[in-house]
């Protein structure tokens, strides 16, 4: 009952001070949807069915429509969406233009629905593995999947303003998943120069605070993460102390030895991707105190600035 305000704080609109070019704008959102129109259309990966323009244009999440609404998503592509026309304002310049960064969302507010397709085994390399899981959920029960979903499109928005296509895997556009096998998939393919799985953790009462997890390095089956083992944890470092700074949290009291740094190898999504890809645990949501932060809408914004700001320093070298 007490996250009933943070709840509904708001997303922040993109840009929302450009007051002079209201008007100019207002005519440019045509435009931009129909842009957006053709890059989901063609830009979809192929997943499975339940997506497109419609629903996603209806904001299926329940929360604000702020980075998912068509206009936002129209700046994507940079060709004649208002973010194209404004993306230097106070945001340190186009300097990620020509990187690609994949963000995960954790889970999918549908696969509670879904137990038979995400049970559905898949080989993540090292050994089989669930296609999915439902994620955790606050005590007062707000979902993990809705967590992830919200701070990736939080994150995606602050990516976008620095200049970088950003892709995410899924977006409440699909009733399910996708698999662990899809999500590095999608980074994969996308040949990212960084890819995130944002996820909040869901452990006992009194284990507090965030950490990255990092790829072990792995080479069995389809799984060889060899490579980018070495530069995953430059990301994961530079990741780990821009959250620690932005959100002024601690890392996690319960994993890692107060480092705020775990490896592990036994993630699908870490062990199937050949570019340099973490997790981050952003919090325990079993937990009152950190589940206050993770309900906080302006916490869940800090917290989005601190994952930018880990990859914005990655990226740069
Ligand atoms: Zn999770």
């Amino acid at each position: 009952m007490s996250y009933v305000g943070p709840e509904f704080e708001p997303v922040p609109q993109r840009r929302s001070r450009r007051g002079p070019f209201t008007v100019a704008l207002a005519a440019l959102v045509p435009a931009a949807l129909a842009g957006w129109l053709v890059y989901e259309v063609v830009g979809d990966s192929g997943g499975s069915g339940g997506s497109g323009p419609s629903a996603q244009a209806a904001g299926v999440s329940g929360h604000s429509a702020g980075p998912s609404s068509p206009d936002a998503k129209g700046g994507r592509d940079g060709t004649g969406s208002p973010s194209a026309s404004a993306g230097t304002a106070g945001s340190g310049g186009r300097s990620l233009k020509g990187k690609v960064v994949v963000i995960d969302p954790g889970h999918n507010p549908g696969n509670f629905k879904h137990a038979t397709e995400i049970n559905r085994q898949v080989n993540i390399g090292t050994n089989s593995k669930e296609c999915d899981t439902t994620g955790t959920a606050t005590n007062a029960g707000y979902p993990e999947a809705d967590f992830t979903l919200d701070v990736s499109r939080r994150l995606r928005t602050l990516l976008e303003e620095r200049g970088a296509t950003v892709k995410l895997t899924q977006d409440g556009d699909r009733p399910w998943g996708p698999c662990v096998t899809e999500r590095a998939q999608i980074g994969n393919k996308a040949h990212a120069d960084a890819a995130i799985s944002i996820h909040a953790d869901g452990s006992a009462a009194g284990n507090r605070g965030f950490h990255v997890i990092l790829p072990g390095a792995v080479h069995s089956g389809s799984a060889d993460t060899r490579a980018i083992a070495g530069p995953s944890r430059d990301l994961g470092v530079g990741i780990k102390d821009g959250f620690a700074r932005a959100t002024g949290t601690a890392p996690s009291n319960y994993i890692g030895g107060g480092t705020g740094l775990d490896v592990r190898k036994d993630l699908g999504g870490l062990n199937l991707s050949t570019v340099p890809k973490v997790f981050i645990e952003c919090g325990n949501m079993r937990d009152s105190k950190d589940a206050a932060l993770l309900t906080s809408g302006a916490w869940r914004q800090k917290a989005a600035e601190g994952i930018s700001e880990g990859i914005v320093s990655f990226l740069r070298g």
